[in-house]
């Protein structure tokens, strides 16, 4: 079977079919009595199913946290799992997001690529696999979830009350497949005793702090120290200014992203940094430096570690001060083949002395497979028969997918390298030929993962 010709020959049908999921503004919502994330989400599962139900495939909707489409027989799951929520459009759109506007080869509108477009795909390849005539001895399951955007709560209702996923993967990141993804830890360091007023910097936890603030007594410091102090660091621009009985301090550093904090620079650890050049004697300052410090490795806390997948990262993202006492959060992405366990035992006799304390707060395991496992193999050999693309090879990431969310499973597309489809962006778009190139690929993927 010439799989790329019957996908030619379906893609009106399949572009009409991603029109209906595109139509539904799919943004989490508040919940409601029977629609856990609002009356969007539940709409466009609504549709989904309906759209699965037309082409033939059992469905069962999961109290509109998830739902499915399924078709073959015998106790194992293939399982595609793939979302159907949506981040908000936003403003700027040169076309409506929720009406799908076909240009020049490609399709526009929120969600086309991320992830609505990959249920379509999916949806086609089990029927060009059903309509192959190929004998389906395990069951085929997409699975669409309705809150990966928010949370991923509809996974973990599905991994409550669904029946365990033998394996398969998530369209939700990039070709050729990512067979690694690091581990997660957050904590957050304390202050005890500090002569720093005040110190407030950062958005979020997971981008480096690119801007702090901060005031300490005039009697800490010499202003003119500091300032010498500053002209040494790699910040983009600081200043010192002289109040009554005070300096006020701004930094400004360059945010990136946790996962690669190297790449930023890091306003909240050079202004502890230049506090200690100029002479400032503080127990915080000092914790913050041994503990946190400006490298982003971890070493300060006896997490010092690289495998052949990449080195721990360290990522300071938030500085506040309540009450006297200063809080930094701490953003830690651990390489894949240590455990949460292994972590906690590094990091655990470095977490408190007289200076400061460090509270781990939230653990999350690496996923996983090796590159020679049969999964990454089945789903690799499918992309390069289909794309004859050898040069990438599956990847290890410090970011997380929906694979994270449910045991069995790794992302395997739908975004191509080096193309930009513009996800969470405006003008969210597809480029139809590579639409055409998922469904044979997961075509292939399901037909390689059948003779497992
Ligand atoms: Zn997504």
């Amino acid at each position: 079977m010439n799989s790329i010709s019957s996908i030619e020959n379906l893609t009106d049908d399949m572009l009409s079919h991603l029109s209906r999921l595109v139509k539904h503004n799919s943004v989490q919502g508040p919940a409601l009595a029977d629609k856990p994330f609002g009356e969007g989400p539940a709409a466009a599962l609504g549709e989904a199913l309906c759209i699965a139900d037309e082409m033939g495939f059992s469905t069962v909707n999961m109290e509109n946290y998830c739902g499915y489409a399924e078709m073959g027989e015998g106790q194992d799951i293939i399982g595609i799992v793939a979302h159907l929520d949506v981040v908000p459009a936003g403003d700027g759109w040169d076309t409506d997001p929720f009406t799908l506007t076909r240009k020049e080869g490609r399709v526009y509108g929120r969600g086309v690529s991320d992830d609505k477009g990959a249920i379509i795909a999916a949806l086609y390849a089990m029927k060009l696999l059903r309509d192959s005539g190929q004998p389906i001895r395990k069951r085929i399951r997409l699975l669409m979830g309705c809150n990966e955007e928010s949370g991923s709560e509809c996974m973990k209702y599905y991994v409550q009350h669904g029946e365990p996923i033998t394996t398969g993967f998530t369209p939700d990141g990039y070709f050729p497949g990512i067979h690694g993804e690091k581990g997660l830890c957050s904590m957050t360091a304390y202050s005890k005793n500090t002569h720093i007023l005040s110190m407030n910097g950062g958005f979020v936890t997971n981008a480096v702090c690119s801007h702090c603030v901060t005031e300490v007594p005039l009697t800490c410091v010499d202003p003119v120290k500091l300032e010498a102090a500053f002209a040494k660091t790699p910040l983009v621009s600081s200043s010192v200014t002289v109040l009554k009985d005070r300096l006020h301090i701004e930094a400004q550093g360059t945010a990136a992203h946790a996962s690669t904090p190297d790449l930023g620079v890091n306003a909240a650890a050079y202004t502890m940094w230049a506090l200690k050049e100029a002479g400032m004697q503080d127990d915080f300052v000092d914790f913050y430096l041994s503990h946190l410090g400006t490298d982003c490795d971890g070493a300060g806390i006896g997490c010092k570690f690289a495998d052949d997948y990449g080195a721990l990262t360290f990522n300071n993202g938030i500085v506040e001060t309540k009450d006297g006492t200063i809080r930094c959060t701490i953003d830690i992405r651990f390489p894949v083949t240590l455990t949460a366990e292994k972590l906690k035992a590094m990091a655990t006799p470095h977490l408190e002395d007289a200076q400061g304390r460090i509270e781990i707060q939230h653990i999350v395991e690496p996923l996983f497979y090796p590159e020679d496992s049969p999964l990454v193999q089945d789903l690799y050999r499918a992309y390069v028969e289909v794309t004859g693309d050898t040069s990438h090879k599956p990847m290890v990431i410090g970011g997380g997918t929906y694979a994270k969310s449910i045991p069995g499973i790794i992302a395997f597309g739908c975004e191509f390298p080096d193309t930009d489809n513009h996800i969470h962006d405006v003008n969210e778009s597809l480029d139809i030929h590579e639409f055409q190139m998922q469904t044979a690929i997961y075509l292939k993927a399901l037909q390689n993962m059948l003779a497992e």
